[in-house]
């Protein structure tokens, strides 16, 4: 909870709502905008805001979680609640907006402003790294910095922060007049500007005027001149100006970039005076970002030796959520990106959504949040843990040490890292999802390393948020009112099993489909409570299908005699495939009456829903056959429906469907591979977030003279001879042979090297020649550079199988923000 609270009547107030019914004086401290992660349900006030999807939809479910106060645009839900007080507004945005820019108004701190297309988010990161010893700083979760991530980040400005630094995004330009408005800062900083300006001069010029109005009542604007050109200097916002360049005269001139021990050394022109700084990273990205938390220490007037001191110590910031199988049939989520209570939140959201395993385990170290006392602070927390059903606690360190009685849960404590280590074997970790949560200075990779199992050396890395962003993709696409049903067969189409379910039941989409029985069972057992189709329900299945309530598709009479032969009770949901043209599965026009006949005598089976598989809906080559297909389909859905007298569903589009036939998604559609990034509807698939990155690593370099060969069958050849690097990734893997002899390649320290010889079970050989490689460099075998429409297009598939080609054994490790 902040530390300035407002009762509902005071909001209203701000708001300028003259009369409402209110049914409490609530306080409010927090403001929620989901309805599934709330932290203090009675001090929150839930903003029904209408984006991709109407908050209005969720103001039953934020009642739920126990929320009483509301502001609605939609005066119908004005009497919703009996017990609740409902603040009725003409834009819930404008609302959120209005209340935060209240609160900037009542301090007075100093306020730094990130904008730029690239780099906000490090920039920011790294100046509270460097900025914490001088300052109690208040900033921008994450990378909050849309109009309503803006909006949370201020709302959170307490009495005792001397120091703000948020982000403010760049996309919409017409928004910027706002964000400058809520966040106000004192010192606007650009970061990178990417090439979105790089079109039409005059456009381009107007476009980042746009941009830079976010800093205008700023007095001190930091910049490099080389994103400013075609501005002239009465064009830049800010009393005062700071500029840095690496091509140009500037207040901060850098001299020369030099790389050394994977970090760079950097010489620059200031006041006259050569000054030095070593920035302890070695790629551009982050010399840039170096460079401009450097400028700001100068500007800001810190010696040059002193910004020094504090740039090598910066480290890395990541803000990924790591998700691993662990020892002992655990789950096991790394959080390493900050450890204050925000943070923390968010971590056990996420915890939550990953419902696997039935008991949620927490190891957390002390925590600083700067202007709490220790114990509101970990009060705060203790009630945090009982919200978020945490079961078990492990505290590590003093402060949390001496707070263990207000933890009312399994809960041990240990003095530090290494007391944790020397006790884990007695700890028992079994069959639980646990968060790893540590304060950098414990070190808790040690215990991350510990509990995660053994990964090999390939890995698939699956990026939950890329997903999600996917699924809205579609989602974007789709009429009001359409259901999705996503596609989860084959192993998440090689992505994963429960970590996607969980994600997509998290994102509620309306219906999962597996392939077969067991893969619905493994969903069930790890709580997904989604309705499940299951395509290939065998006879000997069905005992297990009615237990877990999965859903089958019933494709011909045999099969659904069988099936209600096998019931005991009513109106199990099944779902009908009609064939209209793909000639594998499914009933045809012919077979329609005896099945309706066979429909209306049984009070068994319920048709939860009708539908059809479009074999060709990517290729306008095809559309008067898909035509055809959904002709068919609704002629035959008909006279289902006739004879029924009552309401299923009718689908028949598949990923491309959805891109291409925007009138056949009739009440539902059937998500497959564009979950996943991949759509062959769209160029490039444009629009769509690479999900799946799979590494390996090299075992062993070597050398070949001319006229050497590698591998089996002497098939590898470099007549020149050259350098070789074997790596840990075969057939049995799921790369395929057909990648061998050069036609396939992998991504070395940023080059393609392509393969050499055969393809082995369980390696296969680079051609590395003239790359600096060692054993144990990271390879790349797709991303999203490389990417699987490359490799599929190399060996002539589809990236379907390549995707559902990565053999089990490759460990899947998952990434969530
Ligand atoms: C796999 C499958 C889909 C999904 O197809 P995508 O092209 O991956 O979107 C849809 N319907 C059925 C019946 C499927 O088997």
């Amino acid at each position: 909870m902040s530390n300035s609270l407002y009762t509902i009547s005071h909001i209203a107030g701000i708001l300028g709502i003259k009369s409402f019914e209110k049914q409490n004086d609530a306080i409010i401290s927090n403001l929620v905008i989901d309805s599934r992660s709330v932290i203090d349900p009675e001090y929150s006030l839930f903003f029904a805001l209408k984006g991709q999807r109407d908050g209005h939809d969720f103001l039953k479910d934020a009642y739920a979680s126990g929320i009483r106060n509301f502001v609605i645009s939609d005066a119908r839900y004005k009497d919703l609640f009996a017990d609740a007080s409902m603040l009725v507004v003409p834009d819930v945005l404008a609302a959120l907006q209005a209340l935060s820019k209240y609160k900037r108004n009542q301090y007075d701190l100093k306020v730094l402003g990130i904008t730029g297309s690239n780099g906000k988010t490090i920039v920011k990161e790294w100046l509270y790294q460097l900025l914490a010893t001088d300052f109690n700083i208040i900033r921008s979760p994450k990378s909050f910095n849309s109009q309503i991530g803006v909006s949370l980040s201020v709302w959170e400005i307490a009495a005792e922060n001397t120091l703000g630094i948020f982000e403010a995004g760049i996309s919409k330009t017409d928004e910027m007049e706002s964000l400058a408005d809520i966040i106000q800062p004192n010192v606007g900083i650009l970061t990178n500007l990417g090439e979105a300006h790089a079109e039409g001069f005059s456009s381009a010029k107007e476009k980042l005027l746009e941009k830079l109005k976010f800093c205008e009542g700023a007095d001190l604007f930091i910049y490099s001149p080389e994103y400013t050109s075609g501005l002239s200097m009465a064009d830049l916002p800010g009393k005062k100006k700071f500029s840095w360049s690496i091509k140009q005269k500037a207040d901060l001139e850098i001299l020369f970039i030099e790389p050394v021990d994977g970090k760079n050394y950097i010489r620059a022109n200031f006041e006259g005076k050569e000054i030095e700084c070593l920035i302890p990273f070695s790629d551009q990205a982050s010399v840039e970002n170096g460079i401009i938390c450097w400028a700001t220490l100068l500007a800001l007037g810190y010696a040059p030796e002193e910004a020094d001191k504090r740039l090598e110590k910066l480290t890395r910031v990541s803000m990924r959520l790591e998700l691993k199988n662990g020892i002992n049939q655990c789950s096991v989520i790394d959080d390493s990106y900050s450890a204050d209570i925000s943070s923390l939140a968010i971590a056990l959201d996420f915890l939550n959504l990953q419902n696997q395993h039935p008991k949620k385990t927490l190891i957390l170290s002390d925590l600083q949040e700067t202007g709490k006392t220790k114990e509101v602070l970990y009060a705060e927390i203790a009630a945090l843990l009982k919200q978020k059903h945490v079961d078990r606690l492990i505290g590590i360190g003093p402060h949390i040490d001496e707070s263990a009685a207000l933890f009312d849960m399994e809960a041990s404590f240990f003095e530090d890292t290494q007391a944790f280590i020397d006790n884990f074997p007695a700890l028992h970790f079994n069959n639980e999802t646990i968060l790893v949560k540590g304060a950098r200075k414990f070190e808790f990779e040690r215990i991350s390393k510990l509990m995660a199992q053994k990964v090999h050396d390939t890995v698939m890395e699956i990026d939950l948020n890329a997903l999600a962003g996917n699924l809205q993709f579609y989602r974007n696409k789709l009429h009001p009112g359409i259901k999705i049903m996503a596609m989860v067969k084959a192993f998440s189409y090689g992505s994963g099993s429960f970590e996607i379910a969980n994600l997509l039941q998290y994102h509620k989409v309306d219906y999962l489909a597996v392939a077969y029985a067991d893969e619905g069972i493994s969903l069930r057992k790890a709580g997904i409570k989604l309705p499940i189709m299951v395509m290939s329900p065998e006879p000997s299945a069905f005992d297990a299908i009615v237990r877990y309530k999965l859903e089958p598709e019933i494709y011909n009479l045999e099969i659904l005699q069988r099936f209600i032969g096998f019931l005991q009770d009513d109106q199990y949901p099944i779902h009908l495939k009609i064939d209209t043209g793909m000639h594998r599965l499914g009933f045809e026009e012919p077979d329609l009456p005896e099945l309706l006949q066979v429909l209306s005598e049984t009070t068994k089976v319920k048709v939860a829903s009708v539908f059809s598989h479009l074999v060709g809906s990517e290729d306008g080559l095809h559309d008067e056959f898909t035509r055809h297909q959904v002709d068919r389909f609704t002629a035959m859905t008909d006279l289902i429906a006739e004879a029924l007298h009552y309401r299923f569903i009718r689908h028949i589009s598949n990923t491309s469907g959805i891109s291409r036939h925007a009138d056949a998604q009739l009440d539902m559609v059937r998500l497959g591979i564009g979950l996943y990034g991949f759509d062959a509807a769209l160029k490039n698939n444009a629009g769509l977030q690479t999900v799946a990155i799979l590494k390996t690593t090299i075992t062993q370099v070597k050398q070949l003279k001319p006229n050497e060969t590698v591998g089996y069958g002497r098939k590898g050849l470099l007549p020149q001879g050259g350098t070789i690097a074997t790596v840990k990734i075969g057939y049995a893997d799921g790369y395929s042979r057909a990648f061998g002899n050069g036609v396939g390649c992998m991504l070395v320290k940023g080059k393609l090297a392509p393969t050499v010889g055969v393809i082995c079970m369980d390696m296969c050989m680079l051609d590395v020649t003239g790359l600096d490689v060692k054993t144990g460099d990271e390879v790349i075998v797709f991303n999203d550079q490389l990417t699987i429409s490359r490799l599929a297009d190399q060996i002539g598939t589809i990236p379907y199988e390549i995707l559902t080609n990565v053999s089990q054994r490759v460990k899947r490790v998952y990434f969530y923000e």
